[in-house]
């Protein structure tokens, strides 16, 4: 198994595990860009969120759900969420993720 995140989904990789369930994970960034910076991504491999939505809608609109639990077990009301899609996007790890950036404020818009 070569995928970076789906190695974190199975245990194989460490990580700081804030929040899961049968199919999400939330784990903390290992380069936090703000004072909370989580990344919650499916158990199963799906590369960006374009794919999952349309591979899986219904574990799409799940994945929005743990978003806010998580921000609420969190204690954030001020949060962004972000999808990079794509590598001109920013997008580095090809296992879907969000970022759920909070603690400061943000500009906008994002470089
Ligand atoms: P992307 O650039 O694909 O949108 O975001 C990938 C994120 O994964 C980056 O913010 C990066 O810091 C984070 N990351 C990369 N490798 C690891 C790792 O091994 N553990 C954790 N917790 N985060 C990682
Ligand atoms: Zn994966």
């Amino acid at each position: 198994m070569s995928c970076l995140f789906c190695r974190i989904a199975s245990g194989e990789i460490p990580a700081d595990i804030v929040w899961q369930d049968d199919a999400l994970i939330a784990f903390r960034d290992i380069a936090p860009q703000a004072p909370t910076h989580i990344l919650l991504i499916t158990r199963d491999h799906h590369v960006t969120v374009g794919e999952l939505a349309t591979a899986d809608p219904a574990l799409a609109a799940t994945f929005m759900s743990a978003v806010a639990a998580v921000a609420a077990q969190e204690g954030l009301s001020d949060y962004r969420l972000v999808f990079n899609s794509g590598a001109e996007a920013g997008q580095s790890v090809f296992h879907v993720h969000g970022h759920l950036l909070a603690g400061r404020p943000l500009s906008w818009p994002p470089g």
